[in-house]
């Protein structure tokens, strides 16, 4: 006598599509966005803080602003079913980090991060690190120097304690609503920049001396050799310790982690 279970028809599910949740705002996140556009294995939606006020157009979903701390992260996790996260976010982005490695435990959903290695400094740098913004501005020195600043919006506001110095500072978009060190003009420009470029911009601006974070990658590199070539310093903000899920080191990276996830997905194909 055949169970009622052995008697029924075998249920055909169409495969669904892996529900991605990309946490970006770097160049790595926009190049995951454009590997995974049109890919019908998958369904992602790339996340930004909102930062750039108009970020560059993406090829999927995006949504802005944040979650509200790592709970709330887990939960829309949750509520939107994502099945996989990758964390694509700057190496100095490091709140958003440890709420996706603690948001992900919770709601039990894998996490890669893209990790992009650090520069290295080679013969003829001349970096002086310090652990933080306002330690960079204090490494300025009492003495009047013309300084580049080529840091995000938001940390400018530390240099107002260094206010004997001239300020060049680079930016996507204007700052607004922060305190800002009384000697400072602005460059309105988004990366990738040219190293002579790069060169020309120290010498005509008679800049004494570099701030930058140790971002990595390629884009804007050209910064730090052109301050080798001129014989700059560069004070080098340290990069904070990040939390990481599976480390990938590209979008490629990431990419390939998602499809090796993919059968363990429930909603995998
Ligand atoms: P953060 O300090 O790690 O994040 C602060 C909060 O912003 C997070 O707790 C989260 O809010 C929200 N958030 C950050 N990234 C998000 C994302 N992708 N999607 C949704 N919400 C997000 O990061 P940050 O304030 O953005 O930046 C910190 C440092 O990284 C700064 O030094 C900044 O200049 C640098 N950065 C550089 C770039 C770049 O491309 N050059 C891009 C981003 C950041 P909730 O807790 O409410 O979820």
């Amino acid at each position: 006598m055949p169970t009622m279970d052995s008697q029924r028809l075998p249920v055909q599910f169409a495969p669904s599509a892996m529900r991605v949740l990309i946490l970006g705002g770097t160049t790595e996140a926009s190049a995951l966005a454009k590997l995974i556009a049109g890919d019908a294995r998958f369904d992602a939606t790339l996340s930004l803080a909102g930062r750039t006020l108009s970020p560059r157009a993406q090829p999927i979903a995006t949504r802005t602003g944040g979650f509200g701390g790592a709970d709330a992260l887990a939960q829309w996790l949750r509520d939107q079913k994502i099945d996989a996260v990758i964390d694509a976010t700057h190496p100095y982005a490091d709140r958003i980090s440890a709420n996706a490695v603690s948001a992900c435990r919770q709601a039990r959903v894998p996490l890669a991060s893209i990790v992009r290695p650090p520069w290295q400094p080679v013969p003829g740098d001349k970096w002086h690190g310090v652990p933080s913004t306002e330690a960079a501005a204090a490494a300025l020195g009492s003495v009047q120097r013309r300084v580049f600043l080529s840091l995000g919006r938001q940390e400018l506001s530390a240099f107002t304690a260094a206010p004997q110095h001239n300020y060049l500072a680079r930016s996507v978009d204007m700052p607004q609503g922060i305190a800002l060190p009384p000697d400072i003009r602005f460059i309105l420009a988004r990366g990738p920049f040219e190293q002579a470029a790069e060169e020309r911009l120290l010498a005509d601006e008679n800049i004494d001396v570099i701030v930058s974070k140790n971002s990595g990658g390629d884009a804007i590199y050209a910064k730090i050799a052109a301050a080798r070539t001129l014989g700059l310093p560069v004070v080098m903000i340290e990069r904070p310790d990040k939390q990481a899920g599976q480390p990938v080191t590209s979008a490629e990276e990431a990419m390939a982690w998602l499809v090796h996830e993919m059968p363990r997905s429930p909603r995998g194909v």
